[in-house]
């Protein structure tokens, strides 16, 4: 695979990945939509991810196998997609950013909050980490799972539940992702965060102004909370769907 030098740390991100660490699943791939997947995560890099990992996961996942089919052409622009049942796919350069703040790499476990299509839990996969991912709206549920079969993604445990109540029996984590919005951090799942786990989230109410929120816990179990970016998520829901 031929990368332009002037993006150095791409290029060494892919580089690893040829070393067949992580799985390959592009599947129902082909070249053109395979171009398009690299130009993305150019110019994710260039926005400011610079996280090898995140960036050779980024370039492995087929965005345009979890978009509808009729959007399929639009699946590496930089823009949020809907997903069905009035839910999104986030923009694919949030979605670096978030797996980036998180520090993942393999052997991590990491809990996602609103798996929705099985996105971002597959880009999580794809960089070594465990992912357990839950969803309220039991058809996201299952579509995701199936779909993330049929891909071929190993490593991602779907749900059918609610986010509030984290996933007690696996917990605690080393890192949690919510990409769905809830007003506050739901304390529960800062209780489920290991110490020296790191957590992100969108927090805010629907029509309030929400930020991108991270969490960190020190060894000793004291959280620091770090403001990082405006954003607009979809909001947390209540109540099994
Ligand atoms: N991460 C997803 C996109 C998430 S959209 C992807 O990569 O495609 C937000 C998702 O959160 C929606 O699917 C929504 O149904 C789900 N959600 C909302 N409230 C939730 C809750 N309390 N628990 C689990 N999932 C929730």
């Amino acid at each position: 695979m031929i990368v332009p030098s002037r993006f150095p740390i791409l290029a060494a991100a892919l580089a690893f990945l040829e070393t067949g660490v992580f799985a390959r699943v592009a599947s129902g791939d082909d070249a053109a939509f395979g171009a398009r997947r690299m130009a993305m995560v150019r110019a994710i890099e260039e926005a400011g991810v610079r996280d090898s990992i995140t960036l050779a996961a980024m370039g492995t996942v087929p965005r345009h196998e979890f978009v509808l089919a009729r959007d399929s052409a639009r699946a590496y622009d930089d823009e949020p997609l809907p997903i069905g049942q009035d839910q999104t796919i986030s923009q694919p350069y949030i979605v670096a950013f978030m797996t980036q703040a998180l520090r993942p790499r393999p052997g991590l476990k990491v809990l996602e909050v609103g798996t929705g299509s099985g996105y971002q839990a597959a880009v999580l996969a794809q960089t070594g980490c465990k992912v357990y991912t839950v969803e309220i709206i039991r058809a996201l549920a299952d579509s995701a799972r199936a779909r993330l079969v049929r891909l071929g993604f190993t490593g991602i445990e779907v749900r059918h539940g609610d986010g509030y109540q984290g996933w007690p029996e696996v917990a605690p984590f080393d890192a949690i992702m919510l990409t769905a919005a809830p007003e506050q951090i739901p304390q529960e799942l800062v209780r489920q965060l290991a110490p020296g786990g790191r957590l992100v989230a969108p927090v805010g109410g629907q029509h309030q102004a929400q930020k991108l929120v991270l969490l960190e816990k020190d060894r000793s179990g004291r959280v620091r909370r770090t403001v990082l970016l405006p954003v607009w998520f979809v909001p947390m829901q209540r109540g099994l769907r």
